[in-house]
């Protein structure tokens, strides 16, 4: 069993990067509205997530490091219809595979804490703790080699980290998320459900001045979100972010369809900075591979990145006047 965990985890958990959103992840099913976290050496040496969500109540706690524990729904065939992110059960067991945990959770009464070594359990007694789990995970990869000779530098590993938090935090502008790396505070929304906000604290202030709202609807699709103005670029297109039915997804055509709603405004090799998430019928958006990559296939393709062109072109007509 801790074999097939360690299997598994070569799979859920890549870098400090999947840990910390495994763990964001579970906290947002958990109904939390304000979550920290702390890290230091990018994840590597300590991933702390503190929440206020439901807890985990003391028969419960060794059951969430069994695999397949998911108290959550079963069906995997339709991941746009699940409304909870996590749904396999893999992310504990597989993280405590490969690291040392520390968990302190409480349903509200009586609280629980659990000391686990590569999976193994080394202390679980009662805890007083007010409701919530407040979940470490230290030295990642401690027990496996050949995983901690592949993750990358402290900078890269720290990048990967702020991406996949600032897309849980855009995607949840209710919850309130702190990030702390090495004491330093790299972003902390107010949790007031406001995109902008959050926007504001990814990118700053100047930016999200000057990102205008979006909006388009057809039978099948409703667009909403913000585009920054074609005088603010960036050099890469990892700031075109798309959401379907609250969730990132990578699609090449969406991406480009954006880039075309730009047309000629912007310079050769300069990509715009946008945000948008698109509402459709589950029905429409085939998970065609592992859904933690986040690559979809889209049936009526070619009608929605018409819409999104045209509507960033309708955008951009009326600034001009
Ligand atoms: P999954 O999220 O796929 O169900 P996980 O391994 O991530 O599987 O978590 C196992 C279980 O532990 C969850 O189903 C949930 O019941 C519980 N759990 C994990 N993290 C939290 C949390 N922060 N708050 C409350 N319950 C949690
Ligand atoms: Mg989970």
């Amino acid at each position: 069993d801790s074999l097939s965990n360690k299997i598994a985890a070569g799979e859920v958990v890549e870098r400090p990067a999947s840990v910390v959103k495994e763990l964001l992840e579970n906290a947002i099913d958990a109904g939390s509205t304000i979550i920290e976290i702390e890290l230091e050496e990018a994840g590597l040496a300590k991933i702390r997530l503190i929440d206020n969500g439901e807890g985990i109540a003391e028969e419960d706690v060794l059951n969430a490091f069994h695999r397949h524990a998911t108290s959550k729904i079963k069906d995997e065939n339709d991941l746009f219809r699940i409304k909870t992110l996590g749904f396999r059960g893999e992310a504990l067991p597989s993280i405590a595979s490969v690291s040392n945990v520390e968990l302190k959770t409480s349903t509200g009464d009586a609280g629980t804490r659990l000391v686990l070594s590569g999976g193994k359990v080394e202390v679980m007694e009662k805890a007083s703790a007010r409701k919530g789990t407040d979940i470490s995970v230290t030295d990642l990869f401690f027990n496996t080699p050949a995983r901690l000779k592949y993750v990358k530098t402290i900078h890269t590993e720290l990048g990967n980290i702020t991406d996949v938090v600032n897309r849980i935090a855009l995607s949840h502008p209710e919850v309130s998320i702190k990030l702390i790396h090495n004491e330093r505070k790299l972003l902390h929304t107010n949790g007031k459900d406001d995109v902008r906000q959050v926007l504001a604290g990814i990118y700053g202030l100047n930016i999200v001045k000057k990102m205008v709202p979006v909006t388009a609807q057809s039978l099948d699709f409703t667009i909403s979100g913000y585009a920054a103005l074609p005088e603010v670029t960036r050099a890469s297109r990892n700031y075109i972010s798309t959401m379907i039915n609250g969730r990132f997804i990578k699609n090449y055509s969406l991406a480009k369809a954006i880039q075309e709603g730009y047309h000629t405004l912007l310079p050769i090799g300069r990509y715009p900075i946008v945000l948008l998430n698109i509402v459709m019928d589950p029905q429409l958006v085939d998970v065609n591979v592992h859904p933690s990559k986040m690559e979809v296939r889209l049936s009526k393709e070619n009608e929605l990145t018409e819409l999104v062109k045209t509507s960033l072109q309708n955008v951009f007509k009326k600034q001009e006047l």
